[in-house]
């Protein structure tokens, strides 16, 4: 019966780092913590050996670790600017940046050049 319950609890772990457990002080809650993207933090009802964590962990390499991850978005927009400039937009995996000085002035606010495209007139 012992190992029927170890194999409810069985789950594969694709994980660059090696599993481990570790208890909230503040709750009690046991968590095996992953570095497995799909899985994270997950919340046991017990602290796990290493011999069990290490029947769950799959041991992921370095390839597949870089195919399992999302995709990184990095677009370039060029905008007319008002003076006939033409500025260079970027949203480099949702960080935004714009080549006009009110961008640099702004301390990294969206200009009105990021505004236009994050409202679709350009997309
Ligand atoms: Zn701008």
């Amino acid at each position: 019966m012992i190992i029927e319950h170890l194999t409810k609890h069985l789950m594969v772990i694709n994980s660059l780092l090696p599993p481990t457990t570790l208890q909230s002080p503040s709750t009690g809650q046991w968590y095996i913590v992953t570095t497995d993207p799909k899985l994270g933090w997950v919340a046991v009802d017990r602290k796990y050996s290493w011999e069990e964590l290490d029947k769950m962990w799959r041991r992921v390499t370095y390839g597949v670790t870089i195919k399992a991850e999302p995709k990184r978005i990095k677009e370039t927009y060029k905008v007319d600017g008002s003076k006939g400039n033409v500025y260079n937009v970027t949203n480099d995996n949702g960080v935004w940046t714009c080549s006009c000085p009110a961008h640099g002035f702004g301390r990294g606010k969206d200009c009105k050049h990021i505004k236009e495209i994050k409202n679709g007139k350009h997309i």
